[in-house]
């Protein structure tokens, strides 16, 4: 394996540059105060500067939006993305399922929708998880009713992240009561603004913004249907497999998954060195002096390192596993310095250190953001299981409350398969 850095051609320097410089314009102050005050989870006028730039979707040819950047621009590309912390949630939930409209949707949804998506003025949001439970998905019980050429939508969705900033909802709705599970499904891609769609915001433990959306009567176009009646897991399968990572190669360039959530982390650990370099102690000495210290940040730093060595499911699994961890060791090892909140005395206000001292409230968002990292996308409950189906082969689990251990008891009524190991 080769651990050298990459040289970059004057081209991709000059890449680098100029997405920098743009982000530096458009990625202000008041968009990091916002975000951290909301948790919105998106960066309008950001968001609207890259597509202006072809940004969105860079490697589409420029006819269809982007730039046709190849896949080293792609990586400078994220590599800034992080540098100024851009927001991105709405953007990746949009991400996720463009192929799945693309290939499924209408052609003249497809060619209204791809332009607007491509410019930032369309973003599409998860409708998965039901307030009954999130894991087993083909449970959906949110009814759509075909009624002339429409369909009317009642029920709701709850964690519907991003739907305050969305143009539409990639919806799963059961249509079809009576067929077994999977089969009784079918997707949707509906406008947001349509009447009876109430959107109610949620934040969580860790700051982020999520929705209930209730769906009242609400009624669309057929043209908005994505596959075929019934067919809806067919479609969800592809968006499932890329949010769990299944089936992606890893190619050098790309960020593996595990490394999915450690810049939080990494920016907790930063500040939690440079409080150990700069807080006196009574005896006049700084942490850093302290062995014991010295270990304990290593350990992070290593930890926080091999989450880049692991991909795919395991590395997601692997990920919150880490952050979780050392999150929880850097509040430990900092005190109750390590506890105070964005915009705390104390907590560091600016950027950088001077004049406020390390921001340690990083150390307080990383520990409330690792919260919820082994949750959503499916739980690494979950995520253990399909890994040792899928990706180690052994056979489905038998414990109580699964089907394979109810059956052979000769229960009724055994709970179903989970988003993850369903087909
Ligand atoms: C901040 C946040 C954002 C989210 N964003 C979205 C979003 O945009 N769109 C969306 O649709 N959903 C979203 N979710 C929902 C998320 O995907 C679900 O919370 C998750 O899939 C778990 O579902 P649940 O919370 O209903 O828990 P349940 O499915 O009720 O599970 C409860 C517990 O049982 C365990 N469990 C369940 N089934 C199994 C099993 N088969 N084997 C072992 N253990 C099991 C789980 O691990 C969990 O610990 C979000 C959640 C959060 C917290």
């Amino acid at each position: 394996m080769d651990f050298g850095l990459v040289e970059l051609t004057p081209e991709q320097e000059e890449f680098r540059r100029s997405v920098r410089t743009l982000l530096d314009e458009v990625v202000t102050q008041d968009d990091h105060d916002f975000q951290r005050a909301t948790g919105n989870g998106h960066t309008r006028v950001a968001h609207a500067a890259l597509g202006a730039h072809g940004l969105i979707r860079p490697a589409w040819a420029p006819e269809d939006g982007g730039i046709g950047a190849d896949k080293v621009q792609q990586r400078l590309l994220e590599l800034e993305f992080d540098r100024a912390e851009l927001i991105q949630v709405s953007a990746g939930t949009s991400r996720l399922v463009w192929s799945a409209i693309e290939t499924f949707g209408e052609k003249d949804l497809v060619a209204e929708l791809k332009p607007k998506y491509a410019r930032g003025e369309a973003l599409f949001c998860l409708g998965y998880t039901e307030p009954d439970g999130g894991s087993d998905i083909a449970a959906a019980k949110v009814r759509a009713v075909k009624d002339g050429d429409e369909w009317v939508i009642n029920g709701s969705k709850i964690f519907t992240t991003g739907a305050q900033n969305c143009t539409h909802c990639f919806l799963i709705t059961r249509t079809d009561p009576d067929l077994p599970k999977h089969r009784g499904l079918t997707m949707f891609l509906v406008p947001l603004d349509t009447p009876g769609v109430e959107i109610q915001g949620i934040r969580t433990f860790g700051g982020e913004r999520t929705n209930i959306v209730y769906y009242s009567d609400v009624r669309i176009s057929d043209h908005y249907r994505l596959g075929g009646v019934n067919d809806g897991w067919t479609v969800l399968r592809g968006p499932l497999d890329e949010e769990h990572a299944f089936g992606q190669e890893t190619d050098g360039l790309k960020e593996p998954y595990g490394r999915g959530f450690t810049p939080v982390l990494e920016r907790a650990y930063d500040a939690a060195v440079e409080w150990a370099q700069t807080h006196v102690r009574a005896d006049g000495t700084h942490p850093i002096d302290d062995p014991v210290v010295r270990i304990r940040l290593a350990q992070v730093a290593a930890d926080m390192e091999r989450t880049g060595c692991v991909d795919g499911p395991e590395g997601r699994v692997f990920g919150a596993d880490v952050i979780v961890r050392c999150s929880a060791d850097l509040v430990d090892l900092v005190g109750p310095e390590a506890v105070l909140s964005y915009g705390s005395d104390g907590a560091g206000a600016g950027e950088t250190a001077a004049p406020d001292g390390p921001p340690v409230w990083r150390i307080d968002f990383s520990h409330r953001f690792a919260q919820g990292t082994p949750t959503y996308g499916g739980t690494v409950e979950v995520f253990r299981q399909m890994i040792a189906q899928h990706v180690l082969g052994l056979p489905r689990p038998n414990f109580p409350g699964s089907k394979a251990f109810i059956n052979k008891r000769g229960a009724v009524g055994a709970p179903g398969v989970t988003r993850s190991v369903a087909s």
